[in-house]
């Protein structure tokens, strides 16, 4: 039922570990250009209060949960009270305001399953999508950037996991394959699987931050500061588990019974939850539970011939890791078709 292979490991692979950790920090994104999106914020605020004087900006996504690689768009949602205006109403409104202040590229799509605004501002050359009213996203953006606090190497992890899937053709939605939340996600849960664990799971724990967004309790412990040293007991080297995480997903995962949940800090059945057949466009091939939309598959996009090349890619970085004797350099050669 589920395929395993030796688990013994290259016995260098500690010693990588320089390597990847080099590779990490080429990847954080300097302090200048995080500046530059604080600004960018600051004069878009400015901007849509003139119309809007109660609307609020947030940043989500990468650029707000530190998970973001340098030169990443940036993601805003405008929350604002829209009782007097449909949502495309708000958009083309927006659209709007930005191109009469000289912001470039600006397009509304209205009809995108989640509704943005896209645009360059020409001042700092970034992109930034703005939605409206994504609360959710801001939600779970927090609980992302909270783990992210409590052991240095989950960011560690997850900036190598985002690197391998961009340069592998693997972090594409549109295309049946996983978005960056979804890795992120897979990361916090094989790090909460470690044994002695390496994260522990918030949202088991007694509830510091509680709210209500958009009709869903969002409870978790969210004084991260406080478990810093959570972690410590364990020692294992980030060339260790990025290999043990490649390894779960390409032998150890049971594919067939098993939903990942960050949420319950474990895996939980499909059964459970009733994600045992398709229903509509959500297949369940491979089932990442969303940790506070818990009836939301994140993995749902992925398509009977995604699966398997997602799987093969899991493999592929297995035995790279395993076997190959320039592992940093193969584990991102560009997949060509
Ligand atoms: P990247 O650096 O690749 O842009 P990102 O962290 O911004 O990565 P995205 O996948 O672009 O990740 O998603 C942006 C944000 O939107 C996520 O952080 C999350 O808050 C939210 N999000 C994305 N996909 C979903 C989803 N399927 N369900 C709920 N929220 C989502
Ligand atoms: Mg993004």
């Amino acid at each position: 039922r589920i395929r395993r292979r030796e688990l013994e490991c290259r016995y260098d692979i500690d010693d990588m570990t320089p390597l990847f950790l080099a590779i990490y920090r080429s990847l954080i994104p300097a302090e200048e250009e995080k500046e530059k999106q604080k600004q960018l914020l600051v004069s878009l605020r400015k901007l849509v209060n003139k119309e809007w004087p109660d609307a609020e900006l947030h940043l989500y996504g990468s650029c707000a949960n530190s998970f973001d690689v340098s030169n990443s768009d940036i993601d805003i949602c405008l929350a604002i009270d829209d009782s007097k205006m449909s949502k495309s109403e708000i958009l083309l409104k927006l659209a709007d305001i930005l191109e009469s202040d000289n912001l470039q590229n600006v397009q509304a799509l209205t009809r995108a399953r989640v509704p943005i605004v896209k645009m360059m501002d020409p001042v700092t050359g970034i992109s930034c999508d703005i939605c409206i009213n994504n609360l959710l996203a801001v939600a779970n953006t927090k609980l992302l950037r909270d783990y992210a606090q409590i052991d240095e190497r989950l960011r560690q992890l997850a900036f190598i996991v985002k690197h391998w899937a961009k340069s592998r053709g693997v972090n594409e939605t549109y295309r049946g394959t996983l978005s960056s939340y979804a890795y992120v996600l897979m990361c916090i849960h094989f790090l909460q699987q470690r044994k002695p664990a390496i994260l522990p799971c918030l949202q088991e724990m007694e509830a510091t931050y509680l709210a209500n967004v958009d009709g869903v309790q969002c409870a978790y412990f969210d004084q991260v500061d406080r478990i810093r040293h959570f972690g410590a007991q364990n020692n294992e080297s980030i060339a260790r588990l990025l290999w043990g995480f490649f390894h779960y997903w390409a032998y150890c995962h049971d594919y067939a019974n098993d939903v990942i949940s960050v949420r319950a800090g474990r895996n939980i059945s499909k059964q459970l939850k009733d994600w045992t057949r398709r229903i509509g466009n959500d297949r369940h091939l491979i089932c990442i539970e969303d940790p506070f939309e818990t009836s939301h598959d994140l993995g749902r996009v992925v398509d009977k011939y995604s699966i398997k090349i997602l799987r093969e890619e899991f493999e592929r970085a297995a035995d790279v890791l395993q076997y190959d004797s320039n592992p940093s350099v193969t584990l991102f050669e560009p997949y060509v078709p």
